[in-house]
């Protein structure tokens, strides 16, 4: 028993100088995979690569919550301010944090002083589709690396901000930008496009995150090449993707879209990266008969190979700009690692993570009129009365309009949902609202909208559009809601001290009782908070942190909705709290 006893002791010293080694070497795979169970530090958009923006703390609770208050407050400064989406990393006392117009800061957790700050030097004409916006950035080695507005890749040294390698994605004048945080799997850096909305076609790219040099590339519209490389940079064939011409009219896979613009998550376990895809180009369906694979999908990637192993299409022939980019966060239910998707679409999937298998759907959102549901086979039983009619069947400039709902800013957008163990519930920030929607003729022009439609979003009800929602994922019924007058458009944060934070753009970030919804406190931060929040312990105590400043796509695209948030101010700034003593 005591030889037992010490051996384990020594396996564990080694173990822990095992970790110091790897940590004076840099944030290594094995703390990335590890990260959703480490609470000292965020290494990954997401809390955790699988997504679940859940943490096993339990010091900021119900009970103590009365307690939390800010530790510190930073500005990111400049004139120019816009919407903030960035989910900050944590490690060794820095936070990393990107904000609009392409900038990154080092801050220290414990002051908020500002130890470094990265401005990327934009260039006139970037074309993001959707606000100034960043999400994140990912850390690795000793480099953090993040994407910035005209499609280019900057990794930096973690310690001085310094520039390490820089790489570029695409031409920013065929309205390629970058906004999503990458992702590390296996070693790997992982990353989309944006720009769907100029007939991109959308892309997973994978590199050596420590140069930035290309292993492999896989596009996501059927008819395109993948791309492998040798230790020299030298270009391979690696497979097309899907089939020629097999769901998609003549040449127009060309300009397909399905842009990759959320980025993606992984699973250790499945051993797969899941991206999901924008929609099909142009928003006029008429023009693209087929199921236009991969489009707004889920893909499912081997990432040694960048194969597709699997995909999942929440919308065939998407004609509502259903974007299939929301996170598939994998989770395990019934003895099976499924992942769930809140899709733009209004329907909740549940997936078989291994290999795809559809296994249930239901809606999240009041109201979905562009199907009816979803059959056994998880095809949308679609009615066609709620299609946006074909130009050429009216007089060839204006096709019928529909009311349809979602918007196409969503039932749910880019705003990350959670998913906590401990209550087997899925909090999802949800939005009602609906949109007059309706065809007209394009053509593809490099680095022009590629719509052919015309829109207005609408609210659906006078007293609230947002709504976090406790979303049961075993039957789809919702275990409790917290309505929001304006959009939701921040991720959401659960913990295991029973709690669900999650911000509003009306300025608050706000906790709740994760099993009751009960609202148990709020911070107003000064400008709408459209980020996700963070937690993580530093020296025993429990830290939370969010990003605070109103904008992203809502007051660009939001129609009446827009005009009805219009009093909300801009900001940019960082928040940091904990419990006062
Ligand atoms: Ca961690
Ligand atoms: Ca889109």
């Amino acid at each position: 028993m005591k030889r037992k006893w010490l051996a384990t002791l020594v396996v564990m010293a080694c173990a822990q100088l095992g970790v110091q080694h790897a940590q004076a070497a840099g944030v290594t795979d094995a703390m990335i995979e590890n990260d959703a169970a480490s609470t000292g530090d965020v290494l990954s958009y997401g809390l955790g690569t699988q997504g679940q923006r859940h943490s096993t703390l339990t010091s900021i609770n119900p009970d103590t919550i009365k307690n939390l208050v800010p530790v510190w407050s930073m500005s990111f400064g400049g004139e120019k301010q816009r919407g903030q989406q960035s989910q900050p990393l944590v490690h060794e006392g820095k936070m990393y944090v990107t904000a609009s117009y392409s900038r990154i800061f080092a801050v220290d957790t414990k002051t908020g002083k500002k130890l470094w700050k990265y401005e990327h030097r934009l260039p006139e004409g970037i074309m993001p589709c959707c606000d100034v916006i960043n999400r994140g950035a990912a850390i690795y080695d000793n480099l953090v690396i993040f994407g910035t507005l005209d499609a280019q890749l900057v990794a930096l040294d973690k310690d001085t901000g310094k520039v390490v390698w820089r790489d570029k994605i695409d031409d920013y004048k065929a309205g390629y930008s970058y906004t999503a945080a990458p992702l590390i799997a296996e070693g790997l850096l992982l990353t989309g496009v944006s720009g769907g909305e100029f007939g991109v076609v959308g892309r997973v790219e994978a590199r050596d995150p420590k140069t930035g040099k290309m292993v492999w590339i896989r596009p996501m519209i059927e008819g395109h090449v993948g791309q492998k490389f040798d230790k020299d940079g030298k270009a391979s064939d690696n497979g097309m993707t899907g089939k020629l011409n097999a769901t998609w009219p003549g040449e127009m896979w060309k300009t397909g879209g399905a842009a990759t613009w959320l980025g993606g998550t992984y699973d250790a376990k499945t051993k797969l990266a899941y991206f999901g895809t924008g929609n099909p180009g142009p928003w006029n369906s008429h023009l693209r008969k087929g199921d236009n694979l991969y489009s707004a999908s889920t893909v499912a990637l081997d990432v040694k190979s960048g194969q597709i192993k699997w995909h999942y299409q929440t919308t065939p022939n998407d004609g509502w700009d259903f974007d299939g980019v929301n996170e598939l966060v994998t989770f395990d239910m019934d003895g099976k690692r499924m992942g769930a998707k809140a899709d733009r679409n209004g329907f909740f999937y549940i997936l078989d993570a291994e290999n795809g298998k559809f296994e249930n759907a239901f809606p999240f959102v009041t109201k979905v009129t562009w199907a009816k549901g979803i059959d056994k086979s998880g095809k949308p039983i679609l009615d066609p009365d709620n299609r946006p009619g074909d130009p050429t069947a009216g007089d060839g400039k204006k096709g019928k309009q529909v009311f349809a709902a979602p918007s196409f800013l969503g039932g749910k957008n880019q705003m990350p949902m959670a998913y906590s163990p401990q209550t087997g519930l899925f909090y999802v920030p949800a939005n009602e609202w609906g949109m007059d929607i309706w065809n007209e003729p394009i053509t593809y022009k490099k680095g022009a909208a590629y719509l052919g439609a015309g829109f207005t979003i609408k609210p659906l009800y006078d007293d609230y559009i947002g709504a976090l929602r406790a979303i049961d994922p075993k039957t789809g019924k919702v275990a409790w809601e917290v309505k929001n007058e304006a959009p939701l458009w921040g991720g959401v944060l659960t913990t295991a001290g029973n709690l669900v934070f999650w911000g509003t753009p009306e300025g608050y970030l706000k906790a709740a009782d994760a099993k009751t919804g009960k609202v148990v406190w709020q911070f107003q931060t000064g400008s709408g908070v459209v980020a996700a929040p963070i937690t993580w312990e530093e020296n025993g105590e429990q830290y939370l942190t969010v990003v605070s400043g109103w904008g992203g796509a809502v007051p660009l695209w939001g129609g009446d909705v827009a005009k009805k948030v219009n009093f909300l101010e801009q900001g940019g700034s960082v928040w940091t709290f904990k419990l006062h003593k």
